[in-house]
């Protein structure tokens, strides 16, 4: 979107300049011109407030704080006024729990394929390479090991960006090895959840990732290993009918949305209200369904405390 004061200085959509205008003596069109300005605005055609499109602000869309982008990433992405979490990639959230440097990425080489020569309005094989191409990603997760304030931990984070974070046959395979890479290396786990659920372009194969992951899980509490969830905004439909809820500590960010099915469907299905708070973080811990709400701010430093707590102690990664 194009920022307003650009426009307005370069005069190709601003006002008549004002002293041809009034020389015109059309003051009415000065006003017509402000009528359409704000119809441009309720439609959403233009902002006058900077927003994240032109790559330098960011408005936040809870209490409507304009900052630098640079500055809200500074600070983890987290709104300065209000606390709000901003949706972050992997990348990010890579950053913001392990130690600089430390991470290295596991099974990066495995790639989607289209068994089933999906269709829907566009082709699956499309949607893949668009979102190959948007993310630099080869499918929606990133796994690998890192160090949490030098505690080794093996770590999952799905990114949102890929299709919705949807769970296809690499997403379950991905996370899969790196549980039994944490299971053979004895090391605790965390997945950072972001999840619309099962890629239905996939069908039955990506609806088998659930019990997949769900076995493998399995295995490492067996071998008496710490394994954390991290449900982020949004963590809904088979991931968190799957690995989400199978925590030894579940954590939640902030005011993140956690669900299985869709608040109408359920109202829809019960026919009642439900609570305004329903399938929050804040709500589910009051259920008993989380166990802490994590800030960003806070995530590495609780992380390792956590990890200490359950004995984890320093070790190298490479060759491990
Ligand atoms: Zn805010």
């Amino acid at each position: 979107m194009q920022p307003f004061f650009g426009d307005f200085a370069s005069g190709t959509t601003g006002p008549p300049k004002n002293q041809a205008f009034i020389e015109s003596g059309n003051r009415m069109s000065l006003f017509d011109w402000f009528a359409d300005r704000r119809k441009e605005q309720s439609t959403g055609k233009v902002t006058q407030e900077p927003d994240e499109g032109d790559g330098l602000w960011s408005k936040c869309p809870e209490c409507g704080l304009v900052v630098y982008l640079k500055d809200l990433r500074a600070n983890a992405s987290v709104c300065a006024g209000c606390s709000h979490h901003h949706r972050i990639n992997s990348s990010e959230r890579i950053a913001v729990i392990a130690d600089p440097g430390s991470f290295e990425a596991l099974n990066e080489e495995l790639t989607p394929t289209d068994p089933l020569g999906f269709k829907d309005r566009r082709a699956y094989a499309d949607r893949l390479r668009e979102s190959q191409a948007s993310t630099g990603l080869n499918d929606g997760v990133v796994t690998g090991l890192c160090r949490v304030e030098g505690l080794a931990m093996a770590l999952a984070v799905m990114d949102f960006r890929f299709m919705g974070g949807s769970m296809g046959s690499v997403v379950g395979e991905k996370i899969t090895r790196l549980i039994e890479v944490a299971t053979e290396k004895r090391l605790p786990l965390l997945i950072v959840c972001a999840s619309g659920g099962a890629r239905m372009q996939e069908g039955m194969l990506s609806l088998m990732q659930m019990a997949k992951i769900s076995g493998a899980l399995e295995r490492h509490r067996d071998s008496e290993l710490l394994y954390m969830p991290l449900l982020t905004h949004p963590t809904t439909g088979g991931v968190t009918a799957s690995f989400a809820m199978l925590g030894d500590l579940i954590l939640a960010e902030p005011k993140a949305l956690i669900g299985f099915a869709g608040r109408r469907v359920i109202e829809q299905t019960l026919r009642e209200k439900l609570p305004d708070d329903f399938q929050t973080a804040e709500y589910l811990q009051d259920k008993g369904f989380v166990d802490t709400i994590v800030s960003r701010n806070q995530m590495r430093v609780t992380l390792a405390s956590l990890l200490r707590l359950h004995g984890s102690r320093p070790m190298e990664l490479a060759s491990t």
